[in-house]
């Protein structure tokens, strides 16, 4: 069965204590993610020719260098990048450098007729073009789409097994639900791989429990604030004390919080 490399780690995340297992199973695909990056992908070709195309968000981008590990490796990742990105900026230029040349030449009359002409000029479809290229590299990134297709496969299996295991369905009843990311994610999921009689069933027990855990760790982080108050100085802060950096995971997904 397909499902089954990806069921393990689910069960095992959804009998950790957590205010979201799938922020769990994320973790961990971004933590082999950045390790294959540095590691054996720099040996296969088609995965250089992803990073070569795709590169990496800022916030992958800082990790890859932040683990200081293996730095041979990311030098000659960016290299290999940078050359290609280089050769797509260059080539787009050279297409539009002779009518920036000669509108760049133009007095400040003629241009006011060429707008008024409805002529749209080289200077902005050049703009235009280098825009959607450079905010095309802005939102690719190798990693991102890693784990992007395996967080996929988890909300897939997280779905078949709601269904078929009743075990599972009460590990997830009685868990503290997801993060809005996650949410989201299942929310899709669902959509897209349930007919309506079954999503249905699958909200009706996702929303609830989403509503009711993210009224929990709200009323957590009221406590929190209250405990500042000098009238509750003798007072028990409860699960409190990490309500702030667990509210911000509940609202956002896995972070990089110092706690
Ligand atoms: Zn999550
Ligand atoms: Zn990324």
């Amino acid at each position: 069965m397909k499902e089954r490399i990806y069921t393990i780690p689910i069960t095992e995340a959804f009998e950790q204590d957590s205010e979201c297992p799938l922020c769990i199973c994320e973790k961990k695909l971004e933590n082999d993610a950045l390790e294959y990056t540095l590691g054996p992908s720099m040996m296969e070709p088609d995965s250089r020719i992803e990073t070569n195309k795709k590169g990496f968000c800022v916030h992958h981008f800082t990790k890859l260098y932040n683990m200081q590990q293996s730095r041979l490796g990311l030098g000659l990742i960016i290299e290999t990048h940078l050359a290609e990105q280089e050769a797509i900026i260059e080539k787009i230029y050279r297409k539009h450098s002779d009518l920036i040349e000669r509108e760049s030449e133009k007095g400040m009359l003629e241009t006011a007729v060429g707008r008024l002409s409805g002529k749209v000029s080289g200077t902005a479809r050049f703009s235009e073009e280098m825009i959607s290229q450079l905010d095309a590299l802005e939102k690719s990134c190798a990693i991102c789409s890693r784990i992007g297709n395996n967080m996929d496969r988890f909300v897939g299996t997280i779905l078949y097994l709601f269904f078929k295991e009743r075990d599972f369905r009460r590990k997830f009843e009685s868990s503290k639900g997801f993060c809005l990311k996650h949410m989201k994610a299942l929310i899709q999921g669902s959509k897209k791989e349930l007919g309506q009689g079954k999503q249905a069933e699958f909200l009706k027990t996702l929303l609830p429990l989403q509503i009711q855990h993210l009224k929990r760790v709200q009323e957590e982080v009221n406590h929190f604030t209250e405990m500042f108050d000098y009238r509750k100085q003798s007072g028990d802060w409860k699960n409190s004390r990490d309500a702030v950096p667990r509210s911000i995971e509940k609202i956002c997904g896995p972070c990089d919080l110092q706690r």
